[in-house]
């Protein structure tokens, strides 16, 4: 075991995910062995990005802009809104090709044991938006996982008077899987075959 400012620098990686003891170690290793120069690229690589990005003012997403590129892009339908748990899955959806509609990040899914109720989820925001916008459907592309389907139901029955389409992806998801873990293919008849929450 290391100490002192190694092992400082092993517990600070094992922060990040997939990173247990044994890398942890190697990385911190790795790390005070390679060109000084080289190491320090990559401290200041994420002090930069740290202090660069932030959450989209309207749509939460982690953007290095004040709006980010989908909010403030004119070409994309306003009336259709996907809501996504975190700003990875924005990217997953993308690489679908299948929409061409606007996102909303929940950050969160509702989970009240952990505290995480409406407002952890960013509902009276995303309430707000959608009567705005007249959003005419709301996709909720949300993990099939016990959080997941109670937040699908909160979101579906809170927003059902104002939304005409309240749609949720395919079961082609496994239930308690991950949507960062399914391929690009299954995500995308996942949300090609998308269905109304209210059947
Ligand atoms: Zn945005």
């Amino acid at each position: 075991m290391f100490s002192g400012i190694l092992a400082e620098l092993e517990r600070n990686l094992k922060k990040l995910p997939g990173v247990g003891n044994k890398t942890a170690q190697r990385l911190a290793m790795f790390m005070v062995s390679m060109e000084k120069k080289e190491a320090l690229d990559i401290a200041a690589a994420i002090e930069d990005a740290v202090n660069t990005y932030r959450h989209c003012e309207v749509c939460n997403m982690l953007t290095d802009k004040e709006v980010c590129e989908f909010c403030s892009d004119t070409t994309r339908d306003d009336k259709q809104l996907c809501l996504v748990q975190n700003t990875q899955d924005v990217y997953l959806i993308e690489q679908t090709h299948e929409y061409k509609g606007k996102y909303f990040v929940l950050n969160n899914l509702l989970s009240p044991l952990d505290g995480i109720g409406p407002e952890g989820i960013s509902f009276p925001a995303l309430q707000r938006l959608v009567e705005h916008r007249e959003v005419e459907e709301l996709i909720l592309a949300l993990n099939p996982s016990a959080e997941g389907e109670s937040t699908i139901n909160f979101i579906g029955s809170r927003l059902a008077e104002k939304v005409h389409n309240v749609t949720r992806l395919s079961t082609g998801l496994p239930f308690g899987g991950d949507i960062e873990y399914t391929s690009s293919l299954t995500l995308s008849n996942a949300l090609r075959r998308r269905y109304s929450v209210k059947e």
